[in-house]
């Protein structure tokens, strides 16, 4: 299995932000020590960021022009160093949904940064990675139909928005219904879980999703946003999975994803556990799920 990491590229955060900076260093040292090739990404350049994303808030971030409102939505403070960890965190979805496309299924540790939107960057997301692969892949002639399955508990609204208006795109969001963004931007289709749900209900949830839109999508190419905070002990998600059973949720997604023929780029998104070696364990669980699906295909002949 093949992933990619930008932990190396670090940006300032003040004293007991609950951005879990940490966990991407410890995931690529997890997975590496499972023999696996951990890949630097190189960083996504600005044309492809503009494939995207508005002009005018490019060159805010690029230039540190951000308005203050703007900023207090980002939530992270303005830095050069927080433009290139961006872009490399775009970078390395782009590489793996590249690679997705010869090997059926490939993995960035980090991007899932959904509530960017085309011309907002919100919620911890600078650039949404996704669709600028998904640009990337349609700009080489590969996955004109695409859906994007987005379980982090946190709905899909920056994807949703760029997508409004897409009809060969498919957005599918499963994310708590008391969990920001509190306004939101309709994906083509939302599920709204309770609070408190655990894994059982969850999964049926999602089976049934999964039947509504890979129907309706009937994908060339697939996105998968992994979130750790579904989890039970998560500090800013409410629903109560538990880790054998975000391992489960892994495991259908990406079964009914390569059934159903599409190459599927899996991304990391949130998790938000006290203890960040929580959220590495279920990243690292999501990992493993991967590398048993890529080495039970032998390359060239996959499943798609
Ligand atoms: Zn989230």
């Amino acid at each position: 299995m093949h992933v990619w990491t930008h932990h190396c590229w670090r940006f300032p955060l003040p004293p007991r932000h609950r951005f879990p900076i940490e966990k991407y260093g410890l995931l690529a040292d997890r997975v590496a020590a499972g023999g696996h090739e951990v890949r630097e990404a190189d960083a996504a350049d600005w044309a492809e960021l503009a494939a995207v994303h508005d002009c005018g808030l490019l060159s805010r971030i690029r230039e540190g022009c951000l308005t203050v409102r703007e900023e207090k939505g980002l939530g992270l403070p303005w830095s050069p160093e927080l433009v290139e960890r961006g872009r490399r965190s775009v970078g390395g979805t782009i590489a793996a949904a590249r690679h997705a496309l010869e090997h059926d299924v490939a993995m960035n540790l980090g991007g899932g940064t959904h509530h960017a939107g085309h011309d907002f960057a919100r919620g911890y997301c600078l650039f949404n990675d996704v669709a600028v692969a998904l640009a990337g892949l349609r700009r080489d002639g590969a996955a004109a139909r695409a859906l994007i399955v987005d379980c982090d508990v946190h709905q899909g609204d920056g994807t949703a928005q760029i997508y409004a208006e897409d009809p060969r795109t498919f957005t599918l969001s499963l994310h708590g219904a008391r969990n920001y963004p509190f306004s939101r931007v309709p994906s083509d289709l939302d599920v709204d879980i309770a609070s408190g749900t655990g894994d059982a209900r969850y999964l049926r949830a999602l089976r049934e999703a999964l039947d509504f839109a890979l129907d309706r999508a009937r994908p060339e190419f697939a996105f998968y946003l992994a979130g750790a905070d579904p989890w039970e002990g998560d500090r800013l998600g409410r629903l109560a999975l538990s880790k054998a059973g975000l391992r489960a949720r892994d495991e259908l997604v990406l079964d009914r994803l390569l059934e159903a023929g599409a190459p599927v780029c899996v991304v990391l998104a949130g998790g938000y556990a006290d203890d960040v070696r929580d959220t590495v364990d279920i990243h690292a669980g999501t990992a493993a799920v991967v590398a048993e699906r890529t080495d039970a295909l032998t390359p060239g002949q996959g499943v798609s």
